[in-house]
This record gives structure tokens, sequence and C-alpha cells, in this order.
């Protein structure tokens, strides 16, 4: 019933423990003989209560002859301490501990700072506990409160409140680009599917996709145009000829989509996969001298 003995960071004097319970004195008293032999509070109430005598010296003695003393008090709260978290590193006076369990110690449980929460959290968990947990937490509606006013008036509990307001908040709007309707979440839910705004945003993209796909293709046939002329020897910026060198080679590694000049092709290449033979206009007959 005393202060267990592994609190303390000092070596407690003999004196300081109870020889009843063995910890460190805990509202020390005297038991009223003449020797002073000091007890915790209450280890000392309950034996008197059953023996009339002092536990240690045997004289006889009483309730009403109990003595708690302030010294003793002092005494105990004057050796440094650990705070009673294991995971806590704050160390100090004995009689500071208890202001540092209920103000500064981050893993000491203390009630939840909700008026009317009976949970107990301890000051690292708190946030988390307001945010998800508390049934007490107060949130206002992000839209406003204009559309969900009632005698809530815009502001609501969690839990059950939260479900709460999005029936009677009116202001959510269609998730649909462009479309302007607003109402209680669950007329958004049953709108959103078929809204003509859905259907049109398809649509848009569809139109856009189109666009981009013919801007591509010329820009396909413009490279091909300059192949053209650098194979011509036709353009002579130099820079050109060394992009379209660039472009040649890479295709060459097969790095770009095949397309472009059959009129690059030499002769003897594959041309849409039909092999056209090297020498065959030598087949034909010679010309006449
Ligand atoms: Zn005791
Ligand atoms: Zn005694
Ligand atoms: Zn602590
Ligand atoms: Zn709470
Ligand atoms: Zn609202
Ligand atoms: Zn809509």
């Amino acid at each position: 019933m005393g202060i267990p003995v592994e609190l303390f960071l000092d070596t407690v004097p003999e004196h300081l423990i109870c020889t009843i319970c063995q910890d460190v004195l805990e509202r020390g008293t005297m038991s009223g003989c003449t020797e002073d032999h000091p007890y915790c509070l209450k280890c000392v109430r309950t034996w008197v209560r059953q023996r009339e005598t002092c536990p240690t010296c045997r004289q006889p003695t009483s309730r009403s002859r109990l003595r708690e003393t302030q010294l003793l008090r002092r005494e105990v709260g004057c050796l440094r301490s650990r705070c009673s978290d294991n995971e806590c590193n704050w160390q100090g006076e004995y009689s500071d501990l208890q202001a540092h369990l209920d103000s500064t110690c981050n893993f000491h449980p203390r009630p939840c700072s909700n008026r009317g929460c009976t949970v107990l959290v301890s000051a690292l968990q708190l946030p988390q506990h307001l945010d998800v947990a508390c049934a007490l937490t107060l949130f206002s509606c992000a839209r406003g409160g204009k559309h969900c006013g009632g005698p809530n008036r815009g502001c609501f509990t969690r839990g059950a409140g939260r479900a709460g307001h999005d029936a009677v908040c009116g202001a959510y709007r269609c998730p649909n680009f462009n479309c302007t309707t607003v109402g209680t979440l669950n007329v958004m839910q049953a709108h959103a599917p078929g809204c003509a705004w859905h259907l049109q945003h398809a649509v848009d993209l569809h139109h856009s996709v189109q666009a981009l796909t013919n801007e591509l293709a010329q820009a396909r046939q413009h490279i091909l145009t300059l192949e053209a002329l650098q194979h011509q020897d036709a353009y002579p910026h130099p820079t050109i000829g060394m992009e379209m060198d660039a472009w040649a080679n890479k295709r060459a590694r097969n790095q770009l989509p095949p397309g472009g000049s059959a009129a690059r092709l030499p002769m003897g290449e594959v041309s849409n996969g039909v092999a056209v033979p090297a020498a065959a206009t030598s087949t034909l007959p010679a010309p006449l001298p």
C-alpha cells in the first residue's frame, strides 16, 4: 500500500520504509508508541483496527493516537524519482511527480479533454482520439453550415452526428465538371452516375483524343518531309542535317516506329514484305549497240 521502491533513483533510507508493506512510506504516520515507529497511514490504520498495538514494539496504541506527520512526507518528497510510466524518461523530486503526471507526461493516461468524455488517454494518443474516436468531438460543416442549420447550426458531434450531417446538409456539389447540381450527400450519390455532365465530359475527352491524334499524324508527315529533303541533300542547314542523322541512327537501331519513304530503300531490301531482286533490270534484253 506504500510507494514502490523501484520508483526511486536515490537509495531510500531505512526509516522511510514501512515495515508492514515493505514499500516507501505513503502519508507517513507515527503509531503512537514511545519509539515513534512510522508506517504508511493506510497500513497502520488497518493494523491497529485489528490489534491495537504498534507492529514493531508491540506497545499498546489506538486509532485516535495515530499521527500523520508532514516531516516524513517532505522527506519522501525530496527523494529523486523517475516517472511511474516506464516509457517516460522524466526524472525529478518525488514531490513533483504527481504534477508531472497531471500535466506534462506524454505517456500517462489522463481524462479526454472533451467535457463529459470518460476515456483516459495519453497526451500522445489524444489527437487521434479526438479526431477519430471521441464521440463528443464537435466538428463543423466544411460547407459553411448554411445548408445544415437546424438546432445544430452546422456543428455536429462525431459518430452518429457525422451521418446525421450528411443526411441534412444540402450543400454537397455534384463532382462532375461544369455541373451545378447541389443537394444532400444521398441525393448527390443518386444523381452523379446519370448526370448529363458526366456523359458530356466523356464526349469532350473523346474529342480531345481525336484532335491530338490528328496533330500527331501531321507531325509525323512533317518529319518524313524533312527526311526526304535531307536524303536529297537539298536541305543545306547543317543542324537539321545532324538531327536527321540522329533520327536515321535511331531508326536503324529500331528505336523508332517504322514508316517513311520507300524511295530510300536500296534495291534488294524488303519492301512491304516482298523481296525486290537487286538485278531485276539485268534480265531485260541488252540495248542495241
Ligand atoms: Zn505500508
Ligand atoms: Zn513502536
Ligand atoms: Zn512521465
Ligand atoms: Zn474523448
Ligand atoms: Zn453542412
Ligand atoms: Zn451532376
